[in-house]
């Protein structure tokens, strides 16, 4: 555990790299207006709050925002990069624009530095890699990456998406750093124990969970329009939301703390804009939910407990036919 500036806030080993993330990581996503259209001043008063508070791990991309949210992060990170630990990605600039050949990698990696107002990335991740043939991942992009980090654009190297399988197939040929994925360690899936824990553990790479509220699932709110998760998904979502309230709990500090117990991710990234939702989200690693809340909730996921969607090319999926096992 390490301080700064006073504060407290577990501090884990990524993996073999040599870095200590906070357990609670800044999602930068929101800052791009990836949920809802937010207020730049208050997402950088919401950086400022998280670094005062001892959150070191920051996580962006250009996708987020097609550029916004890096533009935004670099903004509000003026004066302070030595404080954090920043990660971004290339390969995914829109909806469906994806380009991982080493020309644009090379170009992606200076444009994300000129947006990001340094010289230097922590962590720069292949994203996305479900979207485009694994090969290709493991015969040009990893290896450019690898290049530009030879030449000290970037400290290590990783690769996200949300189909595990395709991860570790991407990792067993070309070693990475560190994996993310996203909404598949929470209250409503857990198959990430199963596809990748175990791999990542052996061979020491850092693992990131990200989407500890399941993008909005497990919020009052409710997820956004364009979530895939099912009605029954939302519903559970709901139902979760109502017996946290009937205990006195928020489903957020809940949510959050049961990820944050992970045995080997290093650090939970959830997704900010607000310096709300910053001091909420530190306050959850002290949230003890009691075991009838957390029996009831295991209840109410039950029924639709890792229930995985297709996206990606159809040969990257976990599951086929597209049902979790
Ligand atoms: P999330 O599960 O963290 O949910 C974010 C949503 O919850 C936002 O609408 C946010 O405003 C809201 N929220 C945050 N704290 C809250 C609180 N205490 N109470 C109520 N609402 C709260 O999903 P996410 O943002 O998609 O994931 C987190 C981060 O992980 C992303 O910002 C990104 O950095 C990373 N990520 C990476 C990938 C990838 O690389 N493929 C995919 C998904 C997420």
């Amino acid at each position: 555990m390490v301080c700064y500036n006073g504060t407290l806030m577990l501090k884990k080993p990524l993996g073999a790299t040599r870095l200590l993330v906070s357990e609670v990581g800044f999602g930068a996503s929101p800052l791009g207006d990836e949920f809802r259209r937010t207020d730049p001043a208050e997402g950088a008063r919401a950086v400022h709050a998280a670094i005062d508070r001892g959150i070191n791990f920051f996580d962006t991309s250009p996708y987020y925002g097609r550029k916004l949210s890096e533009e935004r992060l670099g903004a509000a990170l003026e004066g302070k990069r030595q404080h954090v630990i920043l990660a971004s990605k290339c390969g995914r600039y829109d909806v469906d624009l994806f380009d991982f050949s080493p020309a644009r990698l090379r170009a992606s990696i200076d444009e994300s530095l000129s947006r990001l107002r340094t010289d230097y990335l922590d962590l720069w991740q292949a994203h996305d890699v479900e979207f485009v043939d694994a090969q290709q991942i493991v015969d040009e992009a990893i290896p450019t990456m690898r290049e530009i980090q030879r030449q000290g654009k970037v400290r290590f190297i990783g690769i996200t998406g949300f189909q595990l399988k395709q991860l570790r197939w991407i990792a067993e040929r070309a070693p990475v750093d560190t994996l993310l994925s996203y909404c598949r360690y929470n209250l409503v899936m857990n198959d990430l124990d199963t596809l990748l824990t175990p791999f990542a553990r052996e061979l020491h790479i850092g693992l990131v969970n990200a989407s500890p509220l399941h993008m909005g699932v497990l919020t009052e709110r409710g997820a956004p329009a364009w979530h895939a998760a099912s009605t029954e998904v939302r519903e559970a979502g709901q139902k979760m939301v109502k017996a946290c309230e009937a205990r006195g709990f928020r489903i957020g500090d809940v949510a959050l703390r049961y990820c944050l117990d992970h045995p080997y991710a290093a650090t939970t990234l959830v997704g900010m804009s607000t310096v709300e939702h910053v001091e909420r989200n530190i306050a959850a690693s002290n949230c003890r939910p009691p075991v009838e809340l957390m029996s009831e909730i295991r209840d109410i996921a039950a029924p639709i407990l890792n229930q995985w969607w297709p996206t990606g090319r159809e040969e990257n999926w976990d599951y086929h036919p597209p049902t979790p096992a």
